[in-house]
Order: C-alpha cells, then sequence, then structure tokens
C-alpha cells in the first residue's frame, strides 16, 4: 500500500498543511501529481507532494498511526505536471509571499492541468463559441442584461470567451435575446514570417551587450530613453543565448498591447518561439504549455504568468517594461513576475535582464546600490531626438480654445499642422467614457453608484451611466429620479467625448479610440493598433493603454489631454505612475525621421511628475521622488506587506483587525511602522466587508518570522479571510 500526502484544493485561503491519504492499486505514484479524492463530502483534486510505501495493510497501518484514513479515489496524471525547478520554486514563491502552495500551482499551470476541479473538464482541444444577437426586445430585462445585448448588438458577433460577465450571458440565453454559434477552434495561428535580417547594431546597442556579456552579475537593470532600441538588444542577447544552446523566456506586459514584441521575435526565431499569454483558450494553453515542456521550444514569450513556463536550461530571462504594474498579480498568490524571474535566475544560473525607459523606483534604487548592475541607452536610435514638449497650464483660460473648453490653442493648433502634413496623432486621456458626472440642472441631483458611492459615467455609444469602480450600469434615464426634470447635464470629459470632439474640429480626419470599453473585445485591441499603424485613421485617442511600447513610425504629435488625472488618487505610487504615464505617451512622438512634438495640458503645471516628464528627465525626476519616499518612510525605503481581513460580520473583522494590530505591534516594536485598522476605499468585496492593515518595515527577514507567527495564530479561524500581501501595490 503507498501513503500520499496531498495538497487539496479549498476555497478557503489558509489551508496549507497537507493531508494523509493511501493508495491500494498498482500503479507507482509519484510527487507531481494529481489524484481525485473526497474530503468533506466533497470530490476535490489533490496534488501529491510526497508518497511513502508501507507493507501494513489499513487496519494495522491506522492502528499504529492512531487515526483513520481513506484511499484516494482515483489518479489523474501518470508523471508529475512540474520538473524538479519548478518544484523547489514553488516552495520559495509559497513561502517567500507566505500563501498557499496550491494557490501558486494554480498560476503556474495551464488551466487544463491546474489542480482544480474544473481543470477535469477544460478542454484539450476546443471551439470558439460566438454569442449573437437574435432578440433586440429589451423588455424584462435588468440593467446588465441590457448593457450586454446592445454591446453584442453593435458588435455584430463577439467572442464568448472575450466577456467575462458569464451569469448575464446565460440570462440573455435563457431569455432568448442571443444564441451561441459553434466553430471548431483554430490552434493558436502563429504566423510563418520571413526570416529578417537584423539591422547592425548602433554604436550604443554594442556598447550594452558588450558590457552584458562580460560581466558575471546575475541581474542586469537597462534604462534606455524611449526609441533606444531595447527590443533588438533583446533579440540579439536572445540568438546568442540560443546559439549557447540555452532557452529564453520573454516576458511582456500584455500582448493584445504589445503583438509587436511577437512579431520581432517570430521573424527572427520563427517556430523556436512559445506564446503564453491570458487571451489563449485553455487547449492553445494546453499546446503550448506541452510544447515547452517537451522542449520543443527554446524561447517562450509571454505575460506575468509565463514566468513559471516549464523551459529548461534557461539562460536569460527579460522583463520588457518592468516597471509596468500588471508583473505584480493583485490576488492570490500575489508573486511579482521580477522577483520570480531572479528566483529563476539564480536556479539556473541565467542572466535577468530588466529594461525600461522608465525603471520602477525600487529597481533602479537597487541599481544605484550595485544590487542590479546598471546598463545606460541614453540616445534614440539615429540620433532621432526626444520630442519637443510644451505643457499648457489649463487654469489661465487665456490658453483655452473658446470654441471648445477641452482643447488648448496649443494642442488644436498642433493637431491642425500635424494633420496638414499627412501625419498622425495620437491624444491620451485617462479616463474612459463620454463624461465624468452626469447632474440635475434643476435639482441638483447627481447620479451615484448605489453600491460604491462614487459618480457614476455617462457613456454615450450605449447611452448607458457605469460605474467605474464596480461593475453597476443603468440606462441614462429621461428625466432627473429625484424632481422629474428633464435638464441634465453633462461635466467632465473621457476618451469618448474626445473623439467627438476631434471629430467636430476636424472633419476629415480619421480617428480610432481603444480603452478599456472599446477593448471589451479583446480580440480588437491589436486590430486596432494595426490599423492605426497602417495609417487607417489619423488620430488615435485613448486611456493608458496607447501609452505601452508601440512604434508608430508616423506619429509625430502626442497630446495628453489631462495629465492631472491619477495624480490625486490616494497612493504613495500616484507620482511614479503619472511621471511613467506621461514619459511613456510622449515616447510615442517622432520615432522615426520625423521629429515629433508633444504638448501636455494641466491644472498642475508646475508638479514635479509633470515638468520632469515633460523633459523626460528620468534622473531628475528619480531623485526628486526618492527624497519624498525617504521622508515618507515608503519603497525603497521600506519594505511594505498587507493583510487584509474580510468577514460577513463587520464586528467580527474590525475586532480581529484590532487584535491583529496589536499582535503586530508587540512584535515588530519600533521595527515597524503599523498603519490601520483602515477601510479600503471600497469597504465591500462581494458582500464581505473588508478592513486592512499596511506594516512598513525595514527587515524582511524579521518580517516574515513575524507574519508566518501571524498566520499561524490568526489565519485559521471560521469567522473571516485573512489574506497577506508582500509588496502590495495600492497603498
Ligand atoms: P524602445 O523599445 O527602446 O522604445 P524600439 O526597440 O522600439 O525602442 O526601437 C525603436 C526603433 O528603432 C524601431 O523602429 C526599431 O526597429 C529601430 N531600430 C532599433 N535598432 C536599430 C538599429 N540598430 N538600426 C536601425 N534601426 C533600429
Ligand atoms: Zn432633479
Ligand atoms: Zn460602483
Amino acid at each position: 500500500m503507498q501513503i500520499v500526502e496531498v495538497l487539496i484544493e479549498y476555497a478557503k485561503s489558509s489551508l496549507n498543511r497537507p493531508f494523509s491519504y493511501c493508495y491500494k492499486g498498482n500503479k507507482k505514484l509519484v510527487k507531481g501529481i494529481r489524484v481525485l479524492l473526497e474530503f468533506n463530502h466533497r470530490d476535490l483534486i489533490g496534488y501529491v507532494i510526497n508518497v511513502t510505501e508501507t507493507n501494513l495493510n489499513l487496519e494495522q497501518y491506522e492502528e499504529e498511526k492512531g487515526f483513520s484514513i481513506s484511499e484516494i479515489k482515483d489518479v489523474i496524471d501518470d508523471v508529475p505536471l512540474l520538473n524538479e525547478e519548478l518544484l523547489s520554486l514553488l516552495d520559495e514563491v509559497s513561502s517567500y509571499y507566505l500563501v498557499p502552495k496550491i494557490s501558486v500551482l494554480q498560476s503556474m499551470l495551464p488551466p487544463s492541468l491546474s489542480p482544480r476541479k474544473s481543470s477535469l473538464k477544460a478542454p484539450k482541444i476546443a471551439y470558439d463559441q460566438y454569442l449573437e444577437v437574435i432578440d433586440e426586445s429589451e423588455e424584462d430585462l435588468t440593467n446588465k442584461q441590457i448593457e450586454l445585448l446592445r454591446f453584442i448588438k453593435l458588435e455584430g458577433r463577439v467572442l464568448k470567451r472575450d466577456i467575462k460577465q458569464v451569469s448575464i450571458i446565460d440570462k440573455l440565453l435563457e431569455k432568448n435575446r442571443i444564441q451561441i454559434v459553434k466553430e471548431e477552434k483554430r490552434r493558436l495561428k502563429v504566423p510563418d514570417y520571413q526570416y529578417q535580417t537584423p539591422p547592425k547594431l548602433s554604436e550604443d546597442q554594442n556598447k550594452v551587450i558588450d558590457e552584458f556579456n562580460n560581466s558575471n552579475d546575475s541581474v542586469y537593470l537597462l534604462e534606455g530613453v524611449t526609441g533606444s532600441g531595447k527590443t533588438e538588444v533583446y533579440l540579439n542577447l536572445s540568438e546568442q543565448v540560443l546559439k549557447a544552446g540555452k532557452s529564453v523566456l520573454m516576458l511582456v506586459p500584455e500582448i493584445s498591447l504589445t503583438p509587436m514584441m511577437v512579431e520581432y521575435f517570430l521573424h527572427r526565431f520563427s517556430n523556436n518561439v512559445a506564446i503564453l499569454h491570458s487571451e489563449l483558450t485553455p487547449a492553445e494553453k494546453y499546446d503550448e504549455y506541452r510544447k515547452i515542456a517537451k522542449g520543443d521550444c527554446k524561447i517562450v514569450v509571454g505575460v506575468r504568468s509565463a514566468i513559471f513556463a516549464p523551459l529548461k536550461n534557461i539562460g536569460l530571462i527579460i522583463l520588457d517594461e518592468e516597471h509596468t504594474e500588471s508583473y505584480k498579480q493583485d490576488n492570490l498568490p500575489f508573486y511579482h513576475a521580477r522577483e520570480v524571474a531572479i528566483m529563476r535566475g539564480k536556479y539556473n544560473h541565467a542572466k535577468v535582464l530588466l529594461a525600461s525607459a522608465t525603471p520602477s523606483l525600487e529597481s533602479r534604487a537597487r541599481g544605484q546600490k550595485g544590487v542590479y548592475h546598471m546598463l545606460y541607452l541614453t540616445k534614440r536610435i539615429n540620433n532621432q531626438k526626444l520630442p519637443t514638449t510644451k505643457i499648457v497650464n489649463m487654469l489661465d483660460y487665456h490658453n483655452i480654445d473658446r470654441d471648445s473648453y477641452i482643447f488648448s490653442h496649443a494642442l488644436r493648433d498642433e493637431l491642425h499642422k500635424t494633420l496638414a502634413k499627412g501625419e498622425q496623432a495620437i491624444l491620451l486621456i485617462n479616463r474612459r467614457g463620454f463624461s465624468t458626472h452626469v447632474t440635475c440642472r434643476n435639482c441638483g441631483h447627481v447620479f451615484k453608484c448605489p453600491t460604491c458611492g462614487i459618480a457614476l459615467t455617462y457613456h454615450k455609444k450605449d447611452n448607458m451611466l457605469k460605474c467605474h469602480h464596480c461593475d453597476y450600469v443603468e440606462p441614462l434615464p429621461e428625466t432627473c429620479p429625484e424632481c422629474g426634470s428633464k435638464y441634465l447635464m453633462k461635466t467632465g470629459f473621457g476618451t469618448e467625448k474626445i473623439q467627438e470632439e476631434v471629430e467636430r474640429l476636424f472633419p476629415s480626419a480619421r480617428t480610432l479610440r481603444l480603452d478599456s470599453d472599446s477593448a471589451k473585445n479583446k480580440s480588437k485591441i491589436p486590430e486596432v493598433i494595426e490599423a492605426f499603424r497602417k495609417k487607417e485613421a489619423d488620430v488615435l485617442i485613448g486611456t493608458q493603454m496607447i501609452a505601452k511600447g508601440h512604434d508608430f513610425p508616423d506619429v509625430t504629435l502626442v497630446g495628453i489631454v489631462l495629465a492631472d488625472i491619477g495624480l490625486s488618487m490616494p497612493s504613495y505610487r500616484s507620482n511614479e505612475r503619472a511621471f511613467q504615464l506621461i514619459t511613456q505617451a510622449i515616447g510615442r512622438s517622432g520615432r522615426k525621421e520625423k521629429p515629433g512634438m508633444a504638448i501636455i495640458q494641466t491644472y498642475l503645471p508646475s508638479h514635479y511628475a509633470i515638468t520632469f516628464a515633460a523633459r523626460q528627465d528620468y534622473e531628475l525626476f528619480y531623485r526628486k521622488e526618492m527624497e519624498m519616499r525617504k521622508l515618507q518612510f515608503y519603497p525603497p525605503y521600506a519594505y511594505l506587506a498587507s493583510v487584509t481581513i474580510r468577514g460577513k460580520s463587520e464586528e467580527t473583522v474590525i475586532e480581529n483587525t484590532i487584535r491583529i494590530v496589536d499582535f503586530l505591534n508587540d512584535e515588530f516594536l519600533d521595527d515597524g511602522q503599523i498603519l490601520g485598522p483602515s477601510t479600503p476605499y471600497i469597504p465591500f468585496d462581494m458582500g464581505l466587508h473588508v478592513r486592512a492593515i499596511l506594516i512598513k518595515f525595514k527587515d524582511p527577514k524579521k518580517a516574515h518570522d513575524i507574519l508566518l507567527k501571524m498566520q499561524e495564530l490568526f489565519a485559521y479561524n471560521s469567522a473571516y479571510e485573512l489574506l497577506i500581501n508582500i509588496d502590495p501595490y495600492n497603498f
């Protein structure tokens, strides 16, 4: 008989200890496989972490041990899902982030192989399912259902997996408003590109590559201005690593936003490349995963979770745009791809290359201290100049175009010139929708979200009011619900309004819009970007999505319609975010032969995040922001961990949060600052009350021990759920 220790998939996040089961069958079990078992009268998946052989039979075994033991119901896998390296990575990640191993496993493995119940049904070959409207009537529908119905109608046909509100789809199907059309899924379509001969490297690129190759350091930070040719450095280094018989892991923030990176790698390395990102179907993920595990591909290009790709013998791990926050997972297991990259780098004796025009402060500070090896690309390719920039003070009414309170004279004039020359422009506003507030002119009633209390945003295309925090929606009524007045006023503006404004002021300009509304249909994003690159439009209007690493040769004007949005957000990272966004956006301008221009409209014309971004001066911003962080004891001067308590009863939640705060104060004494209990901006999460604690500390080892103790003392409680987030971002 074999005895297995298993980790169990279970909703409660705090469950991290293994359970013992026996197996009487004749297969030889190994650690790393999944088994089906019964736990609390439910069928669950277990993940085997240890196997021992015994000569005793069940009765004797139970007698000797003094407890009873059940038999597993079925063996799911024959061979382990993870190789030795990933098994040890599993331990390392789970212990660093103080999270359950099972949650790490669920991030590591593709859906079809994951130790979760649904994985048994997850397809190995899939179908594409499309939604189509069959009946437009909105009678008896809820607001959410109307929103989705209008969306599908406007789009014509929508991939089912692009729509996350599954229950709403089900209701619309039930009510016979829409139907599902099934089409057999093509395997991941990877175009067969011609090999592209690399360009001759610039002197600066060569210098960086030589310095990288001649050093024995393990982690590098490449600070390279926008348009300095970082991609070519990645490609060149990857080529060398492949030649040396090793493999390459290339991480990008989001594939749909940066399809170019995948294309570059496909051009250079064709079918040696596997692609891993969240838009793949479970079947595609399974295919790519197997291909990598079998060693058929030596290069993986992918997003955050691709850091767990089963690539062997890694020689190089690259994180493009390393400052991007999507590298940090915002829910269990809360890992950051950069830290995991460094763990894997160590195990594989591989080098890790972090790169950005605007490195995160924590990485740049490690570079300063020599923990990371700094590399610089200070000039654009061919010495192309960085764009000329102009800050426009929108508080001064002389600067504002009377015919359009959204545009300044400067931005309107420059846009006019750009269009007249047949060149392209990008307009950035970090807010989607049409207007920010809708108010009644008669009684002053403001339309607010009933759950969050914040003002609803008007969306003109489907004529609905939407909450940008939760997913509450309602159709815009004809009259005020308070006084019945017909005069409803829309103030503030977002992407939708800017698009309308451009079309009004420049009737012959062709516009495209890219924000999370227009990209609700995720497969649309690369299409919009491609259309703009092919010059099928003159002006691209969008949110931060359009600031990411794109390389549009004909864009010579970037207009930041309102640079202030985000600066007032209550987060220690808000200055850094604003600086990065503005710098990255400006960097889209004038990247090829033609010189670029950028106009920054703002109500805070002397804020350092804005002035230094306008000067494209990362170093000055870095120094100033470091001073602020030092004063306020925030990263990189302190480490952070947050603890979140969620539960049904507000009283219980508060009581226990206070107990935990007391415990932490006693343990940390002067070695840490404990802030809280605080009520998060949104105090509810799926019907549960939430309270949070923020811990700032200097000594991560000591903090780790204290948090571990806290977890043991407080996490195993059925009245609430306790989540630890190491290095949290949203505080
Ligand atoms: P970054 O990622 O640093 O913003 P990119 O890698 O997108 O910059 O490079 C900017 C542009 O310069 C791209 O169009 C790229 O094809 C081009 N480029 C890069 N290296 C070279 C080179 N050595 N010779 C000519 N063009 C280059
Ligand atoms: Zn009213
Ligand atoms: Zn809301």
